[in-house]
């Protein structure tokens, strides 16, 4: 019997399945060390069959079977996704392992002996001291501190003693109002009938304002499938910000949920993938990666927030836990209070109109700031100091965008990339914010020796300095700050304060005490040239938007904008996700993007001047694809020292195979090319 072996190499050029000889017990998901060339590599076996056309005399057996098995499934998951996003079977197979670098954990566990549970029953008469009878009645269990007491009595043949493996045990943050089970409102219970009765399978959209509960309706759905015998993937942005849903699914359901996600040591990670792979944890909750979490009979896929970028994974293979989700055969609930347009208009929408406590939605003010030069409008100030509990968001880090010279108009900019440095003055450095290039803060121009240099723009680090001046209790919360759950529990401690930060402070925390919610420079986002821009203004708002007006004292949002018209913020100021989606989609099928089309990405870059460019050229010049399908080459600003260029693939959705198997193919061509051997190639399915 033969197994077909895929070698975890990361090397593009080799394409396994390689054939082994099939020792006893292997199956499809088998992981192996096979002898592979002139070293030992891990292999998993994707396939068996009973002959090769390998010579038998040429067949070699691999070296070792390893303990853990993948699910045959997520190796078919992990086929699929190779070729829908142009990756090879080795990467994707990657992400469906267990946990590498740790093993289980053991520990010396005790259980009573037959002659022990005689002795034990005997009661009075057996020649127990108190502590010797307290200890065998404590077994079976983990020896801990005992193991000297329960070795002597495994001398007298009533203890067992022996290795075993012990789990190590997580804690999760606990932050913001969690409470014990509420009664579900009309409209969460009739959610959660429709979820009930969806065919497995089946694509839903739960649509619902912030506030409106959507994770009761989660938990409902959840405790359902558990009541079958079934399991279930949470999915969720990231952990280190959404505490609160986490330790609410924890407390619901003990044991009974496994946590994965990147901040856990190898251990804990490798304990709870082994737990749901042997069924003793049936819901895992995580960030995208736990798409791939070995559940049998997985029945149930909630995705929260699913308009978040972070489902994207920006390595190789560039897979979207969005899709990936669907391709795993349960029924998918997402969840979002500002759906992507894709959504909208591809799942069955289900609504949650209202907030649970019955509050209207905040009314938002919006400050048109063109003529203003400061940072703050003065009603945005004045709202701040009578709030009590404010929240601020402005989506910039550090301490100015950038710096000039007043004399010769000197733009400090990084060296590797061209982009401007930004200032970030309690670190007294200059730092790039693509590559992480770090300089120190100028005190004259290099150019023309000017001591004058103007700095341009606010940045979080800056508008926490203006408000601590201004008296009030602030917080900065961005990804410069170490541990954003210590920054969120002071906040909910603290009487009064605000937080400022990028648009981390608008992520799922439920603080019922907020009563204004400000964005600065809410068009920020709708300055990039990219499709997604209005989308994603309307949801940056919108959700910071959410976050106010949750407690009894209710609440107020301020909108600093220089695009007051922008149909992104009038929508997101009044609340209206339906007219914003509808004008959305219409715009969208105008001008072809998805859903009304697939993209394919392309991106080369080199550290050769012009070597980028010509090598999206080739690419273009490969496809035979309608020439109105492909946009560019067109440059992207120079990263890391390295040119890059972009090619964009517009499929139609009936196309959407033919086009990705197109577009790899070739990048492929041009890849091993030794024309183009300079330059790097990536491909992007439905970039973000
Ligand atoms: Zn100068
Ligand atoms: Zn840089």
């Amino acid at each position: 019997m033969i197994a077909k072996v895929e070698p975890l190499t990361t090397a593009r050029a080799l394409r396994g399945p390689f054939d082994y000889l099939r020792p006893d017990g292997v199956a499809k998901g088998s992981l192996l060390i096979v002898p592979f060339g002139h070293r030992d590599v891990t292999g998993v076996v994707v396939d068996v069959a009973s002959s090769s056309e390998v010579p038998a005399e040429k067949l070699v057996a691999p070296r070792r079977v390893l303990e853990e098995r993948v699910p045959p499934e997520l190796v078919d998951l992990a086929a699929w996704m190779a070729e829908e996003y142009c990756s090879t079977f080795a990467r994707s197979l990657q992400l469906v392992l267990p946990p590498t670098g740790a093993r289980a954990k053991t520990a010396l566990w005790a259980e009573l002996t037959d002659d022990g549970t005689a002795v034990l029953a005997a009661g009075e008469g057996a020649r127990l001291n108190a502590r010797q009878r307290e200890l065998l009645a404590s077994l079976p269990r983990f020896c801990g501190g005992d193991t000297a007491a329960l070795r002597r009595l495994e001398g007298r043949g009533l203890v067992a003693m022996g290795p075993r493996s012990q789990r190590r045990f997580l804690t999760h943050d606990a932050v913001g109002a969690v409470g014990e089970r509420p009664a579900l409102t009309d409209a969460q219970a009739s959610a959660l009938r429709e979820i009930s009765k969806a065919p497995r399978g089946e694509k839903l959209l739960l649509h619902g304002v912030t506030g409106s509960g959507k994770t009761e309706v989660y938990l409902g759905a959840v405790e359902e499938v558990l009541g079958r015998g079934g399991g279930a993937i949470v999915l969720v942005p990231e952990i280190a910000l959404t505490p609160q849903i986490v330790s609410r699914f924890v407390r619901r359901f003990g044991d009974t949920v496994a946590v994965l996600h990147s901040k856990l040591s190898k251990g804990e990670r490798y304990d709870e993938w082994r737990r749901l792979r042997r069924g003793e944890a049936r819901v895992c909750v995580g960030p995208r990666s736990a798409v791939f979490a070995p559940i049998a009979d997985l029945e149930l896929i909630v995705i929260d927030e699913e308009h978040d970028p972070s489902y994207k994974h920006e390595g190789d293979p560039r897979y979207d836990a969005r899709h990936v989700a669907e391709r795993r055969g349960a029924t998918l609930v997402c969840g979002s209070a500002t759906p992507r347009p894709e959504s909208a208009y591809a799942l069955r929408r289900i609504r949650l109109p209202e907030r649970v406590d019955g509050r209207g939605m905040p009314p938002v003010g919006v400050l048109d700031m063109r003529g203003h030069s400061m940072a703050m409008h003065p009603e945005t100030v004045e709202g701040l100091h009578t709030a009590g509990k404010a929240i601020v968001m402005l989506n910039r880090r550090g301490w100015s965008n950038f710096l000039t010279c007043r004399s010769c108009g000197h733009v400090w900019m990084c060296p590797h990339c061209d982009v401007s440095l930004v200032l970030h003055r309690a670190q007294g450095l200059l730092a790039c914010h693509h590559c992480g290039h770090r300089a120190r803060v100028p005190h004259e121009c290099t150019e023309c020796r000017s001591v004058s240099v103007a700095r341009h723009g606010a940045g979080t680090e800056r508008l926490e300095h203006e408000l601590s001046e201004a008296g009030l209790p602030v917080w900065r919360l961005d990804a410069d700050v170490k541990r954003p759950g210590d920054v969120l529990r002071a906040f909910e401690a603290a009487p009064t304060g605000v937080p400022v930060g990028t648009q981390m402070v608008a992520k799922g925390h439920d603080f019922p005490d907020v009563t204004l919610a400000v964005v600065l420079d809410a068009d920020a986002t709708l300055r990039f040239p990219d499709f997604r821009a209005e989308e994603r203004t309307f949801a940056l708002v919108a959700q910071l938007a959410g976050r106010s007006g949750r407690g009894e004292k209710g609440g107020r949002v301020l909108v600093q904008t220089l695009a007051p018209d922008a149909p992104s913020i009038v929508a997101a100021a009044q609340h209206d996700a339906d007219g914003f989606l509808g004008g959305e989609l219409e715009r969208r099928r105008l001008l072809r993007y998805p859903p009304f089309s697939s993209l394919v990405k392309v991106v080369t870059s080199s550290h050769e001047p012009g070597a980028a460019h010509t090598a999206a050229m080739a690419v273009r010049e490969e496809l035979a694809l309608p020439p109105s399908a492909v946009l560019g080459p067109a440059p992207l600003f120079r990263l890391r020292d390295r040119e890059r260029s972009q090619l964009i693939v517009k499929a139609k959705p009936e196309n959407r195979a033919t086009a990705i198997e197109e577009v790899g193919g070739a990048v492929e061509r041009v890849a091993a090319s030794r024309e183009h051997k300079a330059a790097s190639l990536s491909v992007d399915v439905d970039p973000q």
